[in-house]
């Protein structure tokens, strides 16, 4: 069994995109500039947005950092967004989800600039990566399409199951994996809250990708010897011996089924690292105007 290692990955490309900005400041060119828009005091999403500021910070980006309280209006928020669209100094700007009920999620994404939209959920950029056009991917399907390819993990013919259809993550990897590409060329079944029999699903992957946010629901006995085990779950449990009085694990009972994989990826050092660089990745293509030039 190989460990995917995530925080070795997303340093490597952390250094790669910190060797470009570098080469943009000596050619006085723009440096890229990352806004993220942070509603409510939800503890997750705080330490999402804090680790996404801090990385912008190390590879010598931009970043601001827009805090709103829970109480904002669904109109308000939508002027910070005209604002951030109409700003030309910001390449690229993400609204920090979940929102406060009293906003709709949809209405918002739709509001955000295709072109700035790095964290690729406009219906614009999803429908390119459906049809293979340029596009901002979602940012973390686009880091498991990193991880497989830099751990040089054949995909083209495998058989792939991806637990859970989330706009944001099950359903992307699940399209971007039968697409005719690199990496792609997967066969691949979607599974949900209402697929009958699952372990028989499961069983039959060579690849399987876990995004449900139950942990510990993938068992030994679902998983087939030698299969590649990607674990986007990041679920808090309670842990009276944790600093913090809970600890992260991942969708997949990791003890009893790593022996069984050929690879795997850990939670937390995964997929949650990966999705953080892959934003970087997509604020720098819009910087240098890669995806939407004009
Ligand atoms: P979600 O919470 O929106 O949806 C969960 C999905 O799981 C649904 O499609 C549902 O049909 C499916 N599901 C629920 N119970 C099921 C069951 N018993 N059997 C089969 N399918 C079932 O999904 P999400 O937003 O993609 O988040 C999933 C997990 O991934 C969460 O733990 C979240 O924190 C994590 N996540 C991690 C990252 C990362 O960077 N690593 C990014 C996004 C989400």
């Amino acid at each position: 069994m190989e460990l995917i290692d995530g925080k070795f990955l997303s340093n490597e490309i952390k250094l790669e995109i910190a060797a470009e900005v570098k080469e943009l400041k000596e050619k006085e060119a723009k440096i890229p500039h990352l806004a993220a828009v942070l509603v409510g005091e939800d503890p997750a999403s705080q330490s999402y947005v804090r680790s996404k500021v801090r990385s912008c910070e190390q590879v010598g980006f931009k970043s601001t950092l827009i805090r709103e309280d829970s109480s904002i209006t669904e109109e308000e928020l939508l002027l910070i967004i005209e604002k951030l669209n109409k700003d030309d100094d910001i390449d690229g700007f993400i609204v920090q989800l979940p929102l406060p009920r009293h906003i709709n999620d949809d209405k918002i994404t739709l509001a955000i600039d295709p072109k700035k939209d790095v964290d690729g959920f406009h219906p614009m950029n999803f429908g390119r990566m459906a049809q293979g056009m340029p596009c901002f991917l979602p940012a973390t399907p686009f880091g498991i399409l990193q991880m497989l390819d830099r751990y040089n993990i054949e995909v083209e013919g495998k058989e792939c199951v991806v637990l859970g259809r989330s706009n944001i993550v099950g359903t992307p990897i699940s399209i971007l994996l039968s697409r005719k590409a690199r990496p792609g060329n997967a066969t691949v079944q979607l599974c949900h809250s209402r697929t009958k029999d699952l372990p028989m699903h499961t069983r039959r992957a060579d690849i399987l990708i876990s995004a449900l946010g139950i942990p510990n629901f993938v068992k030994a006995d679902m998983v087939k010897e030698g299969a590649v085990v990607i674990d986007v779950g990041i679920n808090r449990i309670d842990d009276a011996n944790a600093k913090r009085g809970y600890r992260l694990v991942g969708d997949v009972d990791f003890e009893a089924v790593a022996p069984k994989c050929s690879y795997i990826t850990p939670v937390p050092g995964g997929v949650g690292l990966m999705t953080v660089t892959s934003l970087l990745k997509n604020t720098l293509m819009a910087c240098k105007g890669e995806i939407y030039p004009d």
